[in-house]
């Protein structure tokens, strides 16, 4: 069986609502973790097992980037292998680093950078990158663990990628950031009826909202609000809230 935790659930900033995105999931052999905002720093309280530790950042805006510096708080007696788009890898090497934080070659534990497409093959596990439909270049990630499908869509415009990348997914992960009917042409998200669409059109099983933009969504009754708006197009959706655990 495979174990999603909800990390952190906000997008943009930090409010007693949570903690900016991640997500662990948690497989027989694999620890994965999708992007690495403040919530990531609540990963050590999950992962008690040894196994590789790969982490996917979709893009480096700062809320999916800024925990990074909290990886020190884990062991990755196994290793962290960190996946991003190749075109990022000077940018991350730039960040994780002096003067910011401690720098990738002297982590207490072995990591390695996993380009995206190049490095592809070298993955343990099946998986499918697309670019989404964002302000800077953003991933979006279809895995296939144990015979399932998880698929995650982070920040992101309504885009046939998404659909594509959520294909009968088991899981469809989708940011939330824009108030049900918000549009933003300038600065590409999902409100909570876009991402039932690609729910509904992709022939997903299930539907969690995350990346709620803290302006936005201020509260979490708010989030609760969206979930009634987007279960009227896609039923099986569920707003998510920092430390939730869905099983697949
Ligand atoms: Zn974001
Ligand atoms: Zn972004």
């Amino acid at each position: 069986m495979i174990k999603v935790v909800f990390l952190g659930t906000n997008g943009w900033f930090d409010t007693e609502t949570g903690n900016t995105v991640s997500i662990l999931i948690s497989t027989d052999k694999f620890y994965i973790i999708l992007d690495a905002g403040n919530g990531i720093h609540k990963l050590s309280r999950y992962t008690t097992e040894s196994k590789p530790t790969y982490l996917f950042l979709s893009h480096f805006h700062l809320d999916h980037v800024v925990g990074l510096h909290t990886l020190l708080l884990n062991k990755f007696p196994k290793g962290l292998y960190i996946i991003i788009h190749e075109s990022y890898t000077k940018i991350l090497n730039s960040i994780v680093d002096f003067p910011f934080t401690m720098p990738l070659d002297k982590l207490p534990f072995d990591t390695r950078v996993i380009q995206v497409p190049k490095d592809i093959p070298k993955l343990p596990f099946q998986a499918q990158f697309l670019d989404m439909t964002h302000s800077s270049l953003t991933l979006g990630i279809r895995l296939y663990l144990d015979g399932k499908i998880i698929s995650y869509c982070p920040d992101t415009g309504y885009c046939q990628n998404a659909v594509t990348l959520a294909k009968n997914t088991d899981l469809l992960i989708t940011e939330c950031a824009l108030k049900p009917g918000e549009e933003n042409p300038k600065w590409p998200h999902l409100n909570p009826e876009y991402a039932a669409r690609i729910a509904l059109e992709s022939g997903a099983k299930k539907l969690v909202l995350t990346h709620f933009d803290a302006k936005n969504y201020p509260d979490l009754k708010s989030r609760v609000d969206a979930e009634v708006v987007a279960k009227k197009i896609f039923q099986n959706t569920i707003a998510s809230m920092d430390c939730l655990e869905v099983e697949v």
